[in-house]
């Protein structure tokens, strides 16, 4: 969904260039709105690629998705897909996994002792390749894999004079934590691209370029505050933000999944009290709306996107 914007320039880098939509909030976890507030090149190269994909690997995202992944399920695929997951063997050792195609599947490793693990969806593959090396017949290749098809979970076997497989299992997998909290620069952005969307040209002012600064290099001043409460078990699908505007300063409040919540308060901003503009994207529905107050959405006087 797309807001056009009244940008001439680009708010990043503050040069006059085509403009390209660009999500408010990051794709990666799930944002639905697009306005046309930066050039592609802050959006893919500066920004995209470096900043913005990552979010998606954040703890706490991981968690909130996994809450609502029966109210979200693509949303689901697409943010763990290519994530890591642990999980604990019978010798009490840990391994690791990828999901793909929506299936958890352990990583190929080699062990200290030189034996190879290998996933369960490879193994037909790996052990004929190295039957094959082995210089075994195809017959006798297939012959072997019916054998060992019926040995049984954790008992040795002696396949050929040189190979002896055992078939492991694992508990179950969890997923494997990464950063715990969303990194500052992508709730700073988030913010920003908010407050482009909200107040318009005026954030392009120098007085704000402390905000840019920070967002392209992570150099903070004392402008700028964040704040995240990460977890508050209230998961919901659906993004929120929101701004108080105050005489020297706007706060703006980000809720992502309904739960985790950050703070930015950008200072030396002096916007008039009618900007609190609500914005609220339901990602079961795949809606944006747009409100003026919180009385509005409340009598659902919105701005359906
Ligand atoms: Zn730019």
């Amino acid at each position: 969904m797309r807001i056009q914007s009244n940008f001439k320039i680009c708010s990043i880098c503050l040069k006059e260039k085509e403009l390209t939509f660009e999500h408010i909030i990051p794709e990666s976890i799930g944002g639905i709105l697009e306005s046309d507030i930066q050039c592609s090149d802050c959006n893919n190269r500066k920004l995209g690629s470096k900043l913005v994909s990552k979010a998606k690997r954040t703890y706490t995202i991981r968690l909130a998705i996994n809450y609502l992944k029966n109210n979200l399920p693509k949303l689901f695929n697409k943010i763990e897909k290519g994530q890591v997951y642990i999980a604990r063997k019978n010798d009490n050792t840990i391994t690791e996994a990828v999901l793909k195609n929506g299936k958890i599947k352990s990583k190929a490793e080699k062990a200290d002792d030189g034996s190879i693990n290998v996933d369960r969806q490879s193994t037909d593959k790996k052990l004929r390749e190295i039957l094959g090396k082995e210089g075994l017949s195809k017959e006798e290749i297939e012959n072997k894999l019916d054998e060992f098809k019926k040995i049984e979970v954790d008992k040795q076997h002696k396949l050929t004079d040189s190979i002896t497989v055992i078939k492991r299992k694992f508990f179950s997998w969890f997923q494997k934590p990464s950063e715990a909290y969303m990194d500052e620069r992508v709730i700073a952005l988030i913010a920003y691209n908010y407050l482009c969307m909200v107040i318009g040209e005026i954030i392009i002012d120098s007085r704000m370029n402390f905000l840019r600064e920070f967002i392209l290099d992570g150099t903070k001043t004392d402008n700028l505050i964040i704040d995240q409460i990460p977890y508050t078990n209230k998961y919901a699908p659906y993004h929120k933000i929101f701004s108080e505007p105050g005489e020297t300063e706007i706060k703006v409040t980000i809720v992502l999944f309904g739960s985790i919540i950050s703070f930015v308060t950008v200072k030396n901003l002096s916007v008039p009290k009618e900007y609190n503009w609500i914005l609220v994207q339901d990602l079961e529905e795949r809606s944006v709306m747009i409100s003026e107050s919180f009385e509005a959405v409340k009598k659902r006087e919105i701005y359906k996107a």
